[in-house]
């Protein structure tokens, strides 16, 4: 389960779905009929879908996930390491200007509760957890068709 990201993101589709991973690997249940002498059914019992195998591999990614750094979320083993002390390079960051916005958009109003507020005016902002904030992106920059060769007459 560590050292094998394919797998372990199969057991998670697994686990998100709600079945196992024998069933997400295409496992059908295979029902086995009993009849009475006289050919009466008298049981049927699908094969087990949780067994043991099953119930291993839901545990083995608790466990691994149990494992992971809360800071960092790589496995502790790894980021914790004497070995690495120093020797991490963290790049500038990026931003989401969608998120920007966003946090501009709620100060910009917290900034006008709190004006309103200031002068005497209604209680503002005291449900604005409350709010549910979305976003639009700009119209896509409109393609420019690259202009042909001129055509000779
Ligand atoms: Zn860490």
């Amino acid at each position: 389960m560590t050292s094998d990201p394919g797998l372990r993101a199969e057991v998670s589709l697994a686990r998100r779905l709600g079945i196992s991973y024998k069933r997400l690997k295409g496992w059908e249940p295979v029902t086995t009929y009993t009849y009475d002498g006289d050919g009466r059914l008298v049981s049927s019992r699908p094969e087990v879908e949780w067994d043991e195998t099953e119930q291993a591999w839901m545990s083995a990614l608790d466990a691994y996930e149990a494992s992971l750094c809360e800071h960092c979320g790589l496995p502790r083993d790894v980021c914790h390491a004497p070995t690495l002390e120093g020797r991490v390079k963290v790049p500038p960051p990026s931003r989401c200007h969608v998120h920007t916005a966003m946090l501009r958009a709620q100060n910009d109003r917290a900034s006008y509760n709190q004006s309103v507020a200031n002068k005497g005016g209604a209680r503002m902002g005291q449900y604005d957890a409350a709010l549910s904030w979305g976003f639009t992106l700009p119209e896509p920059a409109t393609s420019v068709t690259p202009t042909s060769p001129a055509r000779q007459r």
